[in-house]
């Protein structure tokens, strides 16, 4: 099976977005002069980049033209780039280097083949610099690039070389100038060369992993501080009782657990729902009967609870409750629903910009979690009849631009984070057998803000559980 190399881009550069740029690209967007990138460039190589950077800036205080590098000795260049890898051999070649440009007018050239004329410029030096600083396309390939792209299946070669030769023949060539830095950050950050951290890598349900063997985490460190979190629109709180919901809850075994859709009041709920074996539970009710409602069970303590968006027209509804921790909030929402002729479309559409300004206004004390049935499909790809459904409830372009807003916003659809596969449905119909034949929608979702990106480590649907029209969803999170 070949990778999407598309997907697996897009993932990395979201698992990146936090990581530390590559010096020289760091270099590149300060400076956009060929002649530093091309220094910083051979001074880089086989040096971390941490040091690369102050020995560029201790050089580049001295000497930023050809012509002022040089006027400095072999020895003062020495002193100035200590203790980059092969500083003497660097400095040597960096003392020939302004002579060497004359054959090109004293410029920097954009072209592999004239930059390996250069005194130690190699061919991934050469690319670097023709993509980095020129910005024309050319596949720098760093021994990160040759491993992971191994590791990937999506090239099968033995050097550096053969893997650019086959990158320049397959990878598209609008990932040519960005494919090193990215895999760079991601080869030091997470699939290191030595013990790749496989356990929180966002690739690691359809990486093949070839040769690789990820780092080790006894039982107790994986789990150290990660929390699991279930949301559960269960469509009917006693009914789903009946079925076995405390040996579900149990089996489920997660820290907090959000329900929806409970359609009881706190004095029709029996023994057995409220009091689960090592929890605590939480519950907002519509004050129509038998209708909407949303509960929390949770085995940690929290340090408050609040009950609703603080809007008396969507909290006689009972469809928001939120716990607040120390180092988050978890708020689980039951989405009105727009209605078979699309009547409540509009009060759905108020209860949802509610619910964005009152997430803005957490995420700026500290992340916040959002779980529960949000009763839209974002995407085409999260529905199975797009087309047969753009009037319908729940897919309208209202309530999909709605979602498009949310997620600029900078909440994150965690599950999609993980898994771009089509047909990974949370609700399905009651009717015409829609479970059994995966006639589905995803509307049910954890959703992250971007400040609790990094706490992230896994999003997925359990569809093996039964007892409602919906499926639990489920997120590991590490605060
Ligand atoms: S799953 Fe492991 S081997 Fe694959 S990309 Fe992620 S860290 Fe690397």
């Amino acid at each position: 099976m070949t990778v999407d190399i598309d997907h697996f881009l897009a993932v990395v550069d979201k698992a990146v977005k936090d990581a530390d740029v590559p010096v020289v690209d760091l270099i590149a967007v300060q400076t956009r002069d060929p002649f530093k990138v091309l220094v910083a460039t051979i001074l880089s190589s086989r040096t971390k980049d941490e040091v690369t950077a102050k020995a560029s800036k201790r050089l580049f205080n001295k000497a930023t033209t050809p012509s002022a590098l040089a006027q400095l000795s072999e020895e003062t260049i020495a002193g100035l780039i200590y203790p980059v890898g092969f500083y003497k051999t660097k400095a040597r070649h960096l003392k020939k280097l302004p002579n060497c440009l004359e054959q090109f007018s004293a410029v920097v050239p954009d072209t592999i083949d004239e930059l390996v004329q250069l005194p130690g410029v190699g061919r991934k030096t050469a690319n670097l610099v023709v993509s980095v600083a020129f910005g024309k396309p050319a596949i720098c390939v760093d021994t990160h690039v040759h491993r992971i792209m191994n590791i990937w299946k999506y090239v099968a070669t033995k050097t550096p070389l053969q893997t650019e030769m086959t990158l320049r023949k397959i990878l598209p060539e609008r990932h040519w100038i960005k494919v090193n830095s990215l895999l760079v950050a991601f080869g030091q950050s997470i699939c290191r060369p030595v013990g790749p951290k496989c356990d929180i890598c966002p690739l690691c349900r359809i990486c093949p992993q070839q040769g690789v063997v990820p780092r080790k985490i006894g039982g107790k460190k994986k789990n150290r501080g990660e929390l699991r979190f279930i949301s559960w629109n269960v469509n009917g709180i006693r009914a789903v009782e009946k079925k076995g919901f405390a040996d579900i809850i149990a089996e489920l075994n997660a820290d907090i657990i959000g329900i929806q859709e409970t359609k009881a009041q706190p004095d029709q709920l029996s023994e057995t729902i409220t009091n689960i074996d090592g929890y605590t539970s939480f519950w907002h009710s519509a004050e129509r009967k038998g209708y909407s409602g949303v509960g929390f069970y949770t085995r940690l303590t929290p340090l408050n609870v609040e009950y609703g968006l603080g809007d008396v027209e969507f909290d006689c509804e009972g469809r928001v409750i939120t716990l607040e921790f120390e180092k988050f909030f978890i708020t689980n929402i039951y989405f009105p629903n727009a209605g078979s002729e699309l009547q409540r479309l509009d009060y759905k559409l108020r209860f949802d910009r509610s619910l964005l300004e009152f997430a803005k206004k957490k995420e700026l004390i500290k992340p916040i979690i959002l779980c529960g049935d949000f009763n839209v499909a974002h995407k085409e790809i999260d529905l199975k009849n797009p087309k047969n459904n753009e009037k319908n409830a729940g897919f309208t372009p209202e309530e999909r631009q709605w979602m498009n807003t949310f997620v600029e916003a900078g909440f994150i659809d965690t599950f999609r984070m993980f898994d771009q596969r089509p047909e990974q449905y949370t609700w399905w119909s009651y009717r015409f057998s829609a479970r059994k034949r995966n006639i589905g929608w995803r509307i049910d979702y954890f959703c992250v803000s971007e400040n609790g990106r990094k706490g992230i480590r896994d999003a997925l649907i359990k569809q093996d559980v039964m007892g409602s029209d919906h499926c639990p969803v489920e997120l590991v999170y590490y605060p």
